[in-house]
Order: structure tokens, then C-alpha cells, then sequence
């Protein structure tokens, strides 16, 4: 069984002319044309995929905060309960096996290469060719006597939009369109290998988590609306037991998915799977009534301050509900352009009152204090107020807001670009703008932090953790501010009430270690290290500061493991490079160090630890006139006061003597 997720495609791009993979696959299988995600953003949506749920059932409901426990059935474990062996191939960390997808599975390759300075950005991704590559080394070695259920992720189509050369000709020059027709390629090397492997005997899923906006409804992205252009998705499924051929106008939610795959294979569905066996068979159509009715949701929008959308397709109507009512004919107005609520009242109240009861019937991952966390925030000097509640009733409609948003992710990508000083004033004035927008004040002073300035970060990431004091985020990033700022007092405390509310997040982990090293205690360091390296074990720059830690305690056999291990996660992983040369300098083999520290430079060609320790390695080795030539080139570029120069400029000196 083969599910492939290609994130972030609209359903509008099959059958255009450069999706061939995917168009042959749709005449070898059943095609339905209206199925819709439950929620337009990938976390949420690929719960409900494996779990065959609803968000308010499965509890994920947001991108990066939360986790799925495992305490509903998923696709895999159940099929791994059948024999078989399970594996998932991730494109984008916003799926890491932090967030709980991974349950059920015997292998989850989730190994994106991290951001350098080890910050989580949900967006940092690895190509589709990198993706299907290691699916199929997996399927290499897997065992053939018995069957396999593998699911592919690819993100490629997800912003920015940067298309192989061959791919933008293919797709007439449009971005988003090359993206997919690359992601189609890949999903075609795939299948070509998968049916070598399976012979005859396979059943393949291709969907995606949600669509794109590209400007329609205003919106540019995915998220913050809750439009067919963002909720309707491509769904083909192909196999022995599915009918060639067939196109299905019936309306689908990808909550359906799951129990059909299982049905195919012929597994019982478990009660606690809610959707339904979808019609892939004449004469066999699955369960004799399909439900009318498609929920869908998104609570995105109240991390804006703005109103969280309820959706609810049946028949012809589509109600989207937030502070106000929005009723379309999708059978005549597929655009939802026409908005029909006045014309319709009862049929709009009808569907909102239903959504509504969908919607407040779960839980959210970020749930109210539990009193344990809100005693530790006490004793850190927290208020742990009562949350906030998710969006008052008066909360604007995003739709209005639209606009700002798609200032808030231009500026947004100007920040991710290292550009933050350029993306201030417009994060300043919508973080003045919506001071109840959660997300708006922290890019701000994210932002702020990132052009230099962490005591007016510090001040604002005070002020959130006063609002939000449920959201471990919130404190992390205080604690960053305050490190940065040079408050240890207060970066210690933040980041203990984030892993109060969070107590495993590698990221609040990791900051932890980093305040403990700063004020020398190393074993309080190296402890919150390898907590941090065993939530994440694809993390190079853990994994590195693990090692600093370890050669700090003077436990050189312990650093050198977590060095390489380090290197290989990232090869070009320069803290970890530089620290194996220190620790061959220490073992007077200076001559070997010069290699890793050459290494780190090419790395990081800027990094004045490395460019010193270069010198020290020279000078160790003998080679006195490189020696002298390196540290003079650290003490031109280092800034005047700073460690580095000031060692230089010693060690110069006693050269000279
Ligand atoms: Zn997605």
C-alpha cells in the first residue's frame, strides 16, 4: 500500500498537461473531483489522513504546537497489526516525529536538514528527488515476504516556489504549476520502482493536505481561509480492487481515506475511525449511505486574533461560519463569489449551528493549565492565568484581514531571509495594529532579537507570556530574547516554565543546555543535551552542543561520539567539525586537527572560533609562518573587544617573542 502526500496542490492542477504521472494514474484508477481536506494546513490535515478523523477528534488542530498521543487508531499501526511493515518518508520538519505522526510506524524518515542556529522552522524542507530517494533504499532492503505500507510526503509545491529549471519550461513558466510537475516527476520514479517491487499486487493513494489560495479570495497562501481553493485536494486511488478509470463528482473528505485503504485490504474499520468507505467499485459501492455533509475547520486565524473558520459542505451549500455567516452554491458558484446567507437564513443557521457542534466537541492539543504546570509557572514567577480564550465572538472574519496577512507573510519571508532589520516596520505596525494577534507580536519581536535589538525583545516576549501564558513557544522564545539580551536570570526561568508546559520539546531542551553552559555548568548542560538529542535525533546542532558539553566536562571520548554523529547527520555541520579539531589539538594531534577545522571553515567560512583554532592547529603543528598569517587575518576581521582578536593578537605576539 503506497500513500503519497503532495502537499499544498490544488486539485484544479490535474489533467492540465504537466502532471502526466499523476493523469495516467487517474485512468488507471478512480479519481474523485470533489474531495476537500478538514482543515488547509499540514499538520492537521495528515492526522486526519492517518487516523481517518476529524480534528476535533484527533485533537491536532495547528501546525507546530501540540502532538497527536496515539490514543486513536492510525492507518499504519493498524496495518502494522496485519503483518505489515510500516514506514513514512517526511519532505517537511512541520511533520516531525515530535508532532506524534509517527505513530504506528516501524521507520519515520524524517530527517530534514535543520536550520543552522537549530531554531525550528516549520518550513525547513528537503527536495522530493531526496525524499523518494530514501523511500526506495528503504524498499530495497524491506522484506518481500511481507506486504509494506508506505506513505511518501512531498512538500516541494509548499512556498516559496523555486521549480527546477526543466520543470518551470514544463509548467509554461508558472512557479507554483513547475513545482508540482516536478513533485509529479518524482511521485512517477517512485511508482516505477514500488511496482517492480509490489508486482501486481498494490494499492496506491494520492492526495494532498490542502490546496493554494494563489490570490484567489485574496489570499495568497493557505491557512487563514477556509475556500475550495485552499480545501479542495486531488484524490486518485489505483489498485487491484479499484475500478479503472472511473472520475466521481461526489463530494469526499480526506477523513474518508483511511478506512477505505483499510477496506481494500480487507481490514475491519475500528469504530473509533469515523469516515467512511468511499464508492471505488461499481456494483460494490461501500457503505449504502455516504454522508452528505463535509466538516471542515481552521483555528489558524485566532493566533491572528481574528475568528476561527467552521465549514460545512452538504449538497450544494457550503457555509463557512466565523464572527459572521458565509453560504455558497458551490454547485453553481464553484468560486464561492455569490454569498447567499441573506437570501438563505435558515439554511445558513441550520449549517452553523450543526459546524459549530462539530467544532467545540473536541479538545484542543493546547489545552487549559493543567495545575502541575501552573504551579511550576508560579514558583519561575509566571502568572498562570487562565488562557485566553480562542477567539472572542466579535472577532473580526479573516477574510476582512486578509490583506494584512499577506503583508504579515511577505515580511515574514523577508525575516526567514536573514533580512529582519528590512521586515521591521512593517511587522511593528501590524503588531500595533493587532494587538490581541498572538503570532503578530512575537514575529515582531522575533524580529527585533534578529536585527540586534534583544532588550526590546525581551520586553515584548514579556508582555506575550503575560497574554498567552499557556503557549510553551512563547517562553522559549522569551528565553532566547533574554539570553541574547544577557539576562541570564530571566532566560533561565522562561525556559523552564516553556518545559513546564512542554516538558519534552527538544527546541526548550536545547535552549536550556545552552543557558547552562553559558554560566559553566556543563553537566547541567551535557543532561539537557541528551534529552534534547534523543526527542530530536536528526538534529546536527544538538547533537553538536552535546559535544561541546561532553569536551567542556573533559569527557573527550563522549564529545568525539557526539561530533561525528553530528557530522553524520550534516556533513557540513561546522561546530561539529571545529570541536573535532579542538579535541585533536588536546590530544597533541595538531596536524589532524588542521583538516577539521578546514573543514568547519568551509563550512562556515565566517567563523572566528574556527579561523583561531586554525592558527592554534598551524602553531601546534609546527608551521609557524601560517600560524602568524592566520591570527592576523582573525584579529582584521574580528570586532575590536572581542575574545577571538584578543587571543589572536596574544598569541601573535608570544609568536614574535
Ligand atoms: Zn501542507
Amino acid at each position: 500500500v503506497l500513500l503519497v502526500t503532495i502537499d499544498t496542490m490544488r486539485a484544479d492542477r490535474l489533467g492540465r498537461g504537466f502532471t502526466p504521472t499523476l493523469d495516467a494514474l487517474a485512468r488507471e484508477g478512480v479519481r474523485f473531483t470533489e474531495a476537500r481536506a478538514t482543515v488547509p494546513l499540514t499538520l492537521p490535515s495528515h492526522a486526519t489522513i492517518l487516523t481517518g478523523t476529524l480534528p476535533p477528534e484527533h485533537g491536532v488542530r495547528e501546525n507546530g504546537t501540540g502532538r497527536f498521543d496515539g490514543s486513536l487508531p492510525t492507518l499504519p499501526g493498524l496495518l502494522r497489526d496485519r503483518g505489515y511493515q510500516t514506514a513514512a518518508f517526511i519532505g517537511a520538519f512541520v511533520l516531525d516525529r515530535r508532532f506524534g505522526l509517527d505513530h504506528g510506524f516501524d521507520h519515520y524518515d524524517d530527517h530534514i536538514p535543520r536550520d543552522a542556529t537549530a531554531s525550528t522552522r516549520l518550513e525547513a524542507d528537503r527536495p522530493a528527488a531526496d525524499v523518494v530517494g530514501a523511500a526506495l533504499r528503504w524498499l530495497e532492503a524491506a522484506d518481500r515476504a511481507r506486504p509494506s505500507f508506505v506513505w511518501v510526503h512531498l512538500y516541494d509545491p509548499h512556498a516559496p516556489y523555486t521549480p527546477p529549471a526543466e520543470y518551470l519550461d514544463a509548467a509554461r513558466g508558472h512557479p507554483y504549476d513547475g513545482e508540482i510537475a516536478y513533485a509529479d516527476a518524482q511521485v512517477g520514479v517512485l511508482l516505477n520502482a514500488v511496482r517492480l517491487h509490489a508486482g501486481g499486487n498494490l494499492l496506491i493513494a494520492v492526495t494532498s493536505d490542502h490546496g493554494e489560495g494563489l490570490g484567489e479570495h485574496g489570499e495568497a497562501t493557505h491557512g487563514m481561509l477556509a475556500y475550495d481553493s485552499t480545501l479542495r485536494v486531488p484524490l486518485i486511488l489505483a489498485g487491484r480492487e479499484v475500478d479503472r478509470g472511473t472520475t466521481t463528482p461526489v463530494a469526499v473528505s480526506l477523513r474518508d481515506l483511511a478506512p477505505t485503504l483499510l477496506g481494500l485490504v480487507g481490514a475491519p474499520t475500528p469504530q473509533a475511525m469515523t469516515g467512511t468507505h468511499l464508492p471505488v467499485r461499481a456494483g460494490k459501492p461501500a457503505d449504502a449511505a455516504l454522508p452528505s455533509e463535509i466538516y471542515a475547520e481552521t483555528i489558524y486565524p485566532a493566533a491572528a486574533g481574528w475568528s476561527p473558520l467552521r465549514v460545512l459542505v452538504d449538497g450544494r451549500w457550503k457555509l463557512i461560519a466565523s464572527s459572521t455567516r458565509e453560504l455558497y452554491d458551490v454547485a453553481s458558484d464553484p468560486g464561492e463569489r455569490r454569498e447567499l446567507s441573506a437570501q438563505h437564513p435558515n439554511v445558513a443557521a441550520a449549517m452553523e449551528a450543526h459546524a459549530s457542534r462539530i467544532f467545540a466537541s473536541g479538545t484542543r492539543t493546547t489545552g487549559p493549565l493543567t495545575g502541575e504546570a501552573a504551579d511550576r509557572l508560579r514558583a519561575l514567577g509566571y502568572v498562570a492565568a487562565a488562557p485566553a480564550p480562542m477567539a472572542l465572538p466579535s472577532a473580526a472574519n479573516p477574510r476582512d484581514a486578509i490583506a494584512a496577512w499577506n503583508r504579515f507573510e511577505e515580511a515574514l519571508a523577508l525575516a526567514a531571509g536573514a533580512r529582519s532589520p528590512e521586515a521591521l516596520p512593517a511587522l511593528k505596525a501590524l503588531a500595533d495594529q493587532h494587538p490581541g494577534g498572538r503570532v503578530f507580536q512575537a514575529a515582531y519581536a522575533n524580529a527585533l532579537r534578529q536585527s540586534g535589538r534583544a532588550r526590546d525583545a525581551q520586553r515584548i516576549h514579556r508582555a506575550i507570556v503575560a497574554r498567552w501564558p499557556d503557549d510553551p513557544t512563547a517562553f522559549h522564545d522569551l528565553a532566547v530574547a533574554a539570553r541574547d539580551a544577557g539576562d541570564r536570570d530571566e532566560a533561565l526561568r522562561a525556559q523552564q516554565a516553556a518545559l513546564a508546559l512542554s516538558p519534552q520539546d527538544p527546541t526548550a531542551l536545547n535552549g536550556l543546555g545552552l543557558i547552562h553552559s553559558d554560566a559553566g555548568r556543563h553537566e547541567d548542560a551535557a543532561r539537557a543535551f541528551e534529552k534534547a538529542t534523543a526527542a530530536d535525533p536528526a538534529n546536527a546542532a544538538y547533537t553538536a552542543n552535546l559535544g561541546n558539553a561532553r569536551r567542556a566536562l573533559g569527557d573527550l571520548t563522549g564529545a568525539e561520539r557526539a561530533y561525528r554523529r553530528a557530522l553524520e547527520i550534516d556533513a557540513g555541520h561546522a561546530d561539529a567539525a571545529n570541536g573535532l579539531g579542538v579535541i585533536h589539538v588536546q590530544q597533541r594531534r595538531a596536524a589532524e586537527a588542521i583538516a577539521w577545522f578546514e573543514r568547519a571553515l568551509r563550512a562556515d567560512p565566517g567563523s572566528l572560533e574556527a579561523q583561531l583554532n586554525l592558527g592554534i592547529a598551524y602553531q601546534e603543528s609546527g608551521q609557524i609562518k601560517r600560524a602568524a598569517e592566520q591570527y592576523r587575518k582573525v584579529i582584521a576581521a574580528a570586532p575590536g573587544g572581542s575574545g577571538e582578536r584578543k587571543a589572536a593578537q596574544e598569541l601573535l605576539a608570544a609568536l614574535r617573542e
